[in-house]
C-alpha cells in the first residue's frame, strides 16, 4: 500500500510526532510512504510533469552493513534526513522540491522530527480544494503517484473536508477516466480512496476524543504565560485579563484558569449572566483583594459571551476593573505563541500511539468501512466514525448559537464539568461557609515520601475546598515525624494563594512511616482532634494508609476517614493509571534528552545511556523513550540479561553503519535505575563505547533529581484539582458514614480509607483490601501496569526487529 500523509488548517505541536510516526509504521508494516506539504493545497498542485522523484531503486546497500531485508535497507537508507528542515524545501536526496508537492519519503527523513514545534511538511487553507475542480486535480495527482491511502491531521474543517473527497472519489475517479486522464487500469486500481483523521488542534474542540494533538502543549505555553504575569502582578498589585485561544471551545481558558489559579474565567460552555457578570466578577475580585491578595488573573476565551451572546472582549473586563475596582489593569492577548514551540511530553506520545492506529485503520480499511477518526478516550487510542465526531463538534457550537448552554456542556466530556466545578470551589472566597456547624471537620494535609510536581497544587484545592464548606483544613509539616512534633497549623485561603506553581512539597516530606509510633500517632490525633487526613505522596504514602487502617480496631482516635492521593514521579501505585507528578516528570525528561541528544550532532556519534529514576517501575523510563524516540529502554520490570545486550550493541552497530557518513548522530538508550543490579549504566555506557568502535562513542547521564521537574507541569495541576476534589468527597462521605455508627463499630468499620485513583478519564476511589490484592508489596508497583504494551511500540519506531535480525 501507499500510504501519503499531510497536516491541514491550523498548525499545532504535534503534527511532526504524527508524520515521523505514520511514516515509521508505514515502513515497519511494509508500505511506501508518502508526504503532501502545504496540505490539500499540495495535493491540488501536485508533482510537475518534468520532476522526478529520487531514484529509490538504485540506492546502493553499505558495504558495512549486511541485513536480512534489502528492501527495507532500502527504505532506511533512502531517506537521507535533509528533508524539509527549518520549513525550508531546498532538497531531498540531492533534488530540488521545486514543484513537487506529493513526496516519496524514507526513514531518516523524518529523523528529528518529535521535539520540533508545528508542522515541518507545511500546512495551508485551501480555496482550491473546496472545489469540485480543485478535488479533481486532487485525485489525479494522487492516482499518477499510484497513492489512494490518506493521513490527514488537522481540524474539524480539515476531516470535513476528508470525508468530502471520500465520499466523492469514485465519481472523481469515473471522470478522470471519461476525459482520458486515466487508464481503465488505475481506474480499477484506486476505485476506492482510503482515509483516516487524527485531529490536530490546539483548542481541544473535537468531540467524541478526550485530547486533540496541540492542546497540552498551547496549555503549556499559557501557563508559562501566566506564571510570569503572576509576578509582576504581584509586585504592581496589578490586574490582567488574558486572552486565549478558543472560539466554541473554552477548554484552554479553563484548564489555563485552573493551572493558574486564576481570580476569574470567561469561556462560552458556560457564559455568565447577560448584565450581571460585571457585577459577580466584582464582587468575586473584591473579597479576593480584601484579604490581601495583591494580584489579579482574569482568563477569557477568544469566544466569550454573556448568556444573551453579546461578546465580551478583553477589553470590556479591563474597562471594568478598572472603573469599578479602580485597578491598574492590563490586556495580554497571547495569540500565536500559544501555537507553537517545542510539543510538551505529551504532545509526542499521543500522535505516535495515534499514528500506529492510524495506519493499522488504514492496512484495514475496505470499501464498507466508514472513514474514522482516531481519538482517545478512558486512556486507550479509539477509532470512531469521523462524520460523527465532526457532527458533533458541530452540535456544540449549534447548542452554543441556540443558547442551550446545558447541552453544550453536556457535550463536552465529563472531566470539562468536573474541572469547571474544581475551579469554583477552588477560586471562590465564600463570605459564610457552605456546611452546618456539626458538619465541619478539622482535616490534615500531609505529604509523605519523595517530592511530586502537583502535590502544592493538591492541597492548595482541598485547603480552598475545606475553606469554602467550612472545614478547619490542617497542614502538618515535616511528615508523621511532624504530627509527633506537634508542628501542626491551619492553612489558610491566602497562605496557599501561589502554590499552584510551586514544585517541590511546601509541607516538607520525608519517608517516615506511621508504625515508627503508631501509639504516639493516635494520641496526636486525638490531641489536635483530627477527623480526617489526607496523605500525599507514592508508595510509602500508601503503605502509611495501609498502616493506619490496621491500626484502627486498637486506636480509636485513627478511626476517621484517611484518603491517599498518589503523587510519585514513578507512577507505582497500584490501580491508578497516573499519580501526580509523573507528567511533570517526563516532561523534564524530555527536556534533557532533547538537550543530550543535540550535543552528539556538534561533536562525534554518540549512544546516551540515560539513566532515570523510577524505583522498580519502568513507566518514566518506557514512556520517556517512546517520547524521545530512544532506541532501547532498559526496565526492572523486563531485567537486563546478555541475551539482550548482544543483541542491543547489534542493533547500535548497524544502525550507525548505515547512516550518512561523516554526519554525527546522537541516539538515546534509556535505562531504569533498577533495572539491574549488575549491568549498571556504567557498565552498559562502557560496553557501547567498546562495541562502538570507529563507528559511535558512548556517555552515561544520569538524571537523577532533575526527574522531579522544577514547575509543575499543567497536566499535573488540574489532574491535582480533581482528584484532591474527590479527596474531599470522599472524606465528607466516610466522616457522615462514621458518625452514624455506634463507636465500636467505627473501629471495625473498613471502607473509610481509601486511595483515589485515575482509571480512564474518571477519579475513582478504591478501598485498601483491593489496592492491597492489586499490589506486587515485594516490587512496589502495581501487579498489572497499563503502560508495559508500549515498550513494544518504542522497537518498532526504530525498526530494532528489521535490523538485527
Ligand atoms: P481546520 O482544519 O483547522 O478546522 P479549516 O477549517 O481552515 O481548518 O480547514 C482546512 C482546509 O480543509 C480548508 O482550507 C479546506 O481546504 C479544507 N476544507 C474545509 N472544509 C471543507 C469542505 N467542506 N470541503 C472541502 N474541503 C474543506
Amino acid at each position: 500500500m501507499k500510504i501519503a500523509v499531510l497536516t491541514s488548517g491550523g498548525d499545532s505541536a504535534g503534527m511532526n510526532a504524527v508524520v515521523r510516526g505514520v511514516v515509521r509504521i508505514g515502513i515497519v508494516k511494509g508500505c511506501e510512504t508518502w508526504v503532501v506539504r502545504e496540505g490539500y493545497e499540495g495535493l491540488v498542485r501536485g508533482n510537475e510533469e518534468n520532476v522526478q522523484q529520487p531514484p529509490y531503486d538504485n540506492i546502493p546497500a553499505s558495504k558495512d552493513v549486511t541485513i536480512a531485508d534489502p528492501g527495507f535497507l532500502k527504505t532506511l537508507r533512502f531517506g537521507d534526513g535533509t528533508l524539509l528542515r527549518d520549513g525550508t524545501f531546498d532538497h531531498h536526496y540531492g533534488r530540488s522540491l521545486k514543484g513537487r508537492y506529493i513526496i516519496r519519503v524514507g526513514w531518516d527523513d523524518v529523523r528529528g522530527y518529535l521535539p520540533q514545534g508545528g508542522t515541518l511538511i507545511g500546512t495551508a487553507r485551501s480555496k482550491a480544494f473546496r472545489t469540485h475542480e480543485g478535488r479533481l486535480k486532487a485525485a489525479f495527482n494522487m492516482i499518477k503517484e499510484g497513492i489512494d491511502a490518506l493521513v490527514v491531521c488537522g481540524g474539524d474543517g480539515s476531516l470535513t473536508g476528508a470525508d468530502v473527497f471520500r465520499s466523492e472519489w469514485p465519481g472523481l475517479v469515473a471522470e478522470l477516466h471519461a476525459s482520458g486522464k486515466i487508464t481503465e487500469a488505475q481506474a480499477t486500481q484506486h476505485g476506492h480512496l482510503k482515509i483516516v483523521g487524527l485531529v490536530g488542534s490546539i483548542d481541544n474542540d473535537m468531540s467524541m476524543t478526550d485530547l486533540t494533538i496541540g492542546a497540552p502543549t498551547a496549555l503549556h505555553r499559557i501557563c508559562e504565560a501566566i506564571d510570569s504575569i503572576n509576578s509582576t502582578a504581584a509586585s504592581h498589585k496589578r490586574a490582567f485579563v488574558l486572552e486565549v485561544m478558543g472560539r466554541h471551545c473554552g477548554w484552554l481558558a479553563l484548564m489555563a484558569g485552573v493551572a493558574g489559579g486564576a481570580d476569574f474565567i470567561f469561556i462560552p460552555e458556560r457564559p455568565p449572566e447577560a448584565g450581571r457578570w460585571q457585577e459577580k466578577m466584582c464582587e468575586a475580585i473584591s473579597r479576593h483583594r480584601s484579604v490581601g491578595k495583591r494580584k489579579t488573573i482574569v482568563i477569557i476565551a477568544e469566544g466569550a459571551h454573556d448568556s444573551s451572546l453579546a461578546p465580551i472582549k478583553a477589553d470590556d473586563v479591563k474597562e471594568v476593573l478598572s472603573e469599578t475596582l479602580g485597578l491598574d489593569t492590563r490586556v495580554t492577548t497571547l495569540g500565536h505563541t500559544q501555537r507553537g514551540g517545542r510539543p510538551c511530553y505529551y504532545d509526542r506520545v499521543l500522535p505516535t500511539l495515534q499514528a500506529v492506529e492510524a495506519v493499522d485503520a488504514l492496512l484495514e480499511a475496505n470499501p464498507d468501512t466508514p472513514s474514522y477518526m482516531i481519538g482517545i478516550s478512558e486512556n486507550k487510542i479509539t477509532r470512531v466514525p469521523l462524520m460523527e465526531a465532526v457532527e458533533l463538534t458541530r452540535n456544540v457550537a449549534k447548542a452554543i448559537s441556540e443558547k442551550d448552554f446545558a447541552k453544550a456542556m453536556s457535550l463536552r466530556d465529563p472531566e470539562f464539568a468536573e474541572t469547571l466545578d474544581g475551579f469554583f470551589h477552588t477560586s471562590w472566597l465564600m463570605k459564610e461557609p457552605y456546611l452546618p456547624i456539626q458538619k465541619r471537620l478539622r482535616v490534615a494535609f500531609m505529604h509523605v515520601g519523595a517530592p511530586a510536581g502537583g502535590m502544592n497544587a493538591a492541597t492548595r484545592a482541598a485547603v480552598r475546598y475545606c475553606l469554602y464548606q467550612g472545614h478547619t483544613p490542617l497542614a502538618v509539616y515535616n511528615g508523621f515525624n511532624g504530627l509527633l512534633d506537634d508542628n501542626i497549623t491551619p492553612l489558610t485561603w491566602l497562605g496557599v494563594d501561589n502554590w499552584m506553581a510551586r514544585g517541590g512539597s511546601e509541607l516538607g516530606t520525608n519517608r517516615t512511616l506511621p508504625s515508627t509510633n503508631i501509639g504516639q500517632v493516635a494520641s496526636k490525633f486525638q490531641e489536635h482532634d483530627i477527623n480526617a487526613l489526607m496523605l500525599i505522596g507514592g508508595f510509602e504514602a500508601f503503605t502509611s494508609l495501609v498502616e493506619l487502617e490496621e491500626a484502627r480496631e486498637a486506636y480509636p482516635p485513627l478511626c476517621v476517614p484517611v484518603v491517599h492521593l498518589p503523587a510519585t514521579i514513578s507512577n507505582n501505585v497500584p490501580v491508578t493509571e497516573y499519580s501526580l507528578g509523573s507528567d511533570t516528570s517526563l516532561n523534564a525528561l524530555v527536556d534533557a534528552c532533547d538537550a543530550i541528544k543535540q550535543s552528539a550532532a556538534a561533536s562525534r556519534s554518540r549512544v546516551f545511556v540515560v539513566e532515570t529514576q523510577g524505583g522498580r517501575c519502568g513507566y518514566i523510563a518506557t514512556m520517556g523513550a517512546l517520547a524521545t524516540g530512544a532506541c532501547i529502554v532498559y526496565t526492572p520490570e523486563d531485567g537486563t540479561n546478555l541475551d539482550m545486550l548482544r543483541q542491543d550493541v547489534k542493533y547500535m552497530r548497524r544502525r550507525y553503519g548505515i547512516d550518512k557518513k561523516g554526519k554525527a548522530e546522537g541516539r538515546l538508550i534509556i535505562r531504569s535505575e533498577a533495572a539491574s543490579s549488575v549491568y549498571t549504566t556504567e557498565v552498559i555506557t562502557k560496553m557501547f563505547k567498546e562495541e562502538g568502535g570507529a563507528l559511535f562513542d558512548s556517555r552515561m547521564v544520569s538524571l537523577g533529581h532533575t526527574l522531579q521537574g522544577n514547575i509543575p507541569s499543567p497536566i499535573d495541576r488540574t489532574r491535582a484539582v480533581r482528584l484532591s476534589l474527590k479527596s474531599m468527597h470522599f472524606i465528607e462521605e466516610q466522616a457522615e458514614q462514621l458518625a452514624k455508627l455506634p463507636w465500636k463499630q467505627r473501629w471495625t468499620h473498613k471502607g473509610a480509607d481509601a486511595v483515589i485513583t485515575i482509571q480512564g478519564t474518571k477519579v475513582k476511589w478504591v478501598g485498601v483490601k483491593e489496592m492491597v490484592e492489586q499490589a506486587d508489596i515485594k516490587n512496589r508497583r502495581g501487579k498489572t501496569q497499563w503502560w508495559t504494551k508500549y515498550k513494544q511500540m518504542v522497537e518498532m519506531l526504530v525498526a530494532r526487529e528489521q535490523l538485527v535480525n
